[in-house]
């Protein structure tokens, strides 16, 4: 499951652009990156990509030394090697991305929204519209 949509979709457009001369790549890149968005679980860690693919339901495990039918042994742009460099590329510009800023610290006037409210009403103390 892709969280961070805006970087997924840099990182797909960054991958077109630099395999736009490359017409196997660049398709490999397109179907790459819709298996990555359909299939039902994909997991990336140490380099390898772990997949279950949504034609074949066979799961892949890719890694930089992948090959299969269609790549005919790396020579050629297979979608399994496209989505691994995908899902690398994702993660390392999900690294760069600086964290949300935390939630600023509450200022010292806030104590007074916090505080029962307490008021005098005639002799009776109202805390908390109760009189006690
Ligand atoms: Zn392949």
């Amino acid at each position: 499951m892709i969280l961070n949509s805006q970087i997924w979709h840099e990182v797909i457009t960054a991958a077109k652009a630099s395999t736009a001369n490359a017409p196997e790549w660049l398709r490999a890149v397109e179907r790459g990156a819709a298996e990555i968005e359909r299939v039902r679980y994909w997991s990336f860690a140490d380099g390898v990509l772990t997949i279950i693919s949504t034609t074949s339901g066979r799961t892949y495990r890719i890694d930089e030394h992948h090959t299969c039918a269609a790549c005919e042994n790396g020579h050629k742009a297979c979608k399994h090697r496209a989505s691994r460099r995908l899902v690398q590329r994702y993660y390392e510009r999900l690294a760069q991305t600086p964290a949300p800023a935390p939630a600023p610290a509450p200022k010292s006037s806030d104590w007074r929204e916090k505080a029962i409210l307490v008021k005098r009403d005639g002799n009776a103390l109202i805390v908390d519209g109760w009189a006690v």
